[in-house]
């Protein structure tokens, strides 16, 4: 091993380190901290992220960077270290071309911005919120020009969160999703179905979380390797593949929002439990592409979780855990977890709507960077988006522009990720049904372990060291393309709903 690697290695064990202890420090802050005990670990927390960005901005770590990458050096690597270095070297250019006052500033705003959406929020106020997102909205376009200064700004930031996609690459795929899409709802909404109302009861919180783990174990999650926590927001935390937490929230009105958020957790899970150990601590250690992540949660959470077969072998165990439930069928659950509504917020909407306001999402932000469309008419533009697509007028900016919090931090180009994931998961499904059979069979023999493996060989082993591109193109051996994911909703929903 040359010195300049085995120099590397050493800062970046540093590092890894480093963030181990912020990582227990955050889960612990999220989950158990007393409130009083906010300081310590806010500050603690502080000094150990300004310990790595100085490692890892420092001149002597870019400049074993750029040795590493020199022809001569660069030969003599591993396939990972060659990975790695490529990576860390455009990184810390990227990170060394913003100037220090700038990023400063940059996170104080975030911070303000993220109280001052809170805040609005609660008060179900935008002109509390307004003049920070324009501060975002200003401070993320500057932050993308120094970062990337010859490239447009908002393929800059698509980028960013999934690796490869554009603006133009976006079109296409939610284009052809909408057009097929767009016309379904129509019908399924049409049908004008009633709720269950049996659904409307008071339920058990320590069932909800027995169950919780029943699900987590049915889908592959490893407790030898993770744990779970219950915070307001569920997330998925990862410190090694040897250990990933999940939390969720428990609801006593709503007992199957836990039972969706664990299942989508446990997706993101079991794809960093599975990263190849070889992996571990290296810069392709855990997946950076939010689009790929995110059609592993969606995986198990929708075409898994929301197929009837998955409940076949484990609903009468949920029953027992709460007893109120033997008084619904399991066709009626799966009526109730498919059910399909136009409705506002979009962490509670169904599979099939909740595409639309990920697009709705992304059209606002195509505005916001490429029209310069001015905040203030950003409700307004929200409402009619909204209107357009799903029929409905939010009454008031908490159930329209301030239901989510990503532009408060400056997440722009975040959201179409979302929709990216489950327009992979339409591509996995084809290939699975290809490879191992048809999934309902699968599930309904209580083989969902096999699936979980597929993806595990296919896509979880290699972290972010095969970037989403050459993912799909491997795993589906083509192009991206909406058309199975409309062909999945099409069936099932016409078969639902007997359109
Ligand atoms: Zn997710």
């Amino acid at each position: 091993m040359s010195e300049a690697l085995k120099r590397y290695k050493e800062i970046i064990a540093e590092c890894n380190n480093l963030s181990h202890a912020q990582n227990t420090i955050y889960w612990d802050m999220e989950t158990i901290m007393p409130k009083e005990g906010f300081k310590g670990h806010s500050d603690s927390l502080t000094y150990l992220s300004t310990e790595v960005f100085k490692k890892t901005t420092s001149d002597e770590f870019y400049e074993l960077l750029k040795t590493l990458n020199t022809k001569e050096e660069f030969e003599k690597l591993s396939d990972i270290d060659k990975y790695c270095v490529k990576e860390d070297l455009k990184d810390i250019e990227r990170d060394r071309r913003v100037p220090a006052d700038f990023f400063e500033s940059f996170v104080r705003a975030q911070n303000e911005a993220g109280v001052a959406w809170q805040d609005a929020k609660k008060a179900n106020d935008f002109s509390i919120f307004a003049p920070h997102l324009k501060t975002m909205i200003d401070m993320t376009k500057r932050m993308v020009k120094y970062q990337y200064p010859d490239e447009d700004p908002y393929d800059a930031l698509l980028d960013q969160y999934e690796e490869g996609m554009t603006r133009e690459a976006y079109d296409k795929v939610f284009n052809e999703l909408k057009e097929g899409l767009v016309p379904l709802i129509k019908k399924i909404t049409a049908c004008n179905k009633k709720e269950n109302s049996k659904f409307n009861d008071t339920f058990s919180i320590p069932a909800e979380k027995e169950t919780e783990k029943l699900l987590l174990n049915y889908i592959g999650f490893s407790f030898d390797k993770g744990t779970t926590g219950e915070t307001e927001h569920p997330f998925t935390m990862e410190f090694s593949s040897k250990d990933v937490r999940v939390s969720n929230h428990f609801r006593e009105d709503d007992v199957t929002d836990p039972m969706f958020s664990a299942i989508h957790e446990g997706g993101h899970a079991i794809f960093e439990q599975n990263v190849s150990e070889e992996l571990d601590g290296t810069t392709a250690g855990s997946c950076k592409y939010l689009g790929l992540h995110e059609s592993q949660s969606r995986f198990y959470e929708n075409i898994l979780g929301r197929n009837k077969n998955f409940w076949v072998p484990i609903y009468e165990k949920i029953q027992e855990i709460e007893p109120k439930l033997k008084a619904v069928s399991l066709d009626e659950f799966y009526e109730k977890i498919n059910f399909v509504k136009n409705s506002f917020i979009r962490t509670a909407a169904d599979e099939v709507t909740y595409c639309l306001h990920i697009i709705v999402r992304y059209e606002i932000e195509k505005e916001i960077f490429l029209n310069n469309v001015d905040v203030d008419s950003l409700p307004k533009l929200w409402n009619e988006k909204m209107q357009e697509y799903l029929g409905i007028t939010p009454s008031c900016p908490a159930e329209g522009i301030l239901q989510d919090m990503h532009w408060s931090d400056g997440s722009f180009g975040y959201f179409p990720t979302y929709l990216l994931g489950t327009i992979y998961d339409g591509m996995y499904l084809e290939k699975i049904t290809e490879e191992l059979g048809d999934i309902d069979v699968i599930l309904k023999e209580g083989r969902i372990l096999e699936i979980t493996k597929w993806l595990n060989e296919k896509i979880h082993k290699y972290g972010s060291s095969r970037k989403p591109k050459e993912v799909i193109k491997a795993v589906c051996g083509k192009e991206v393309s909406a058309q199975p994911i409309l062909k999945y909703f099409t069936e099932k929903y016409t078969k639902l709903y007997n359109l």
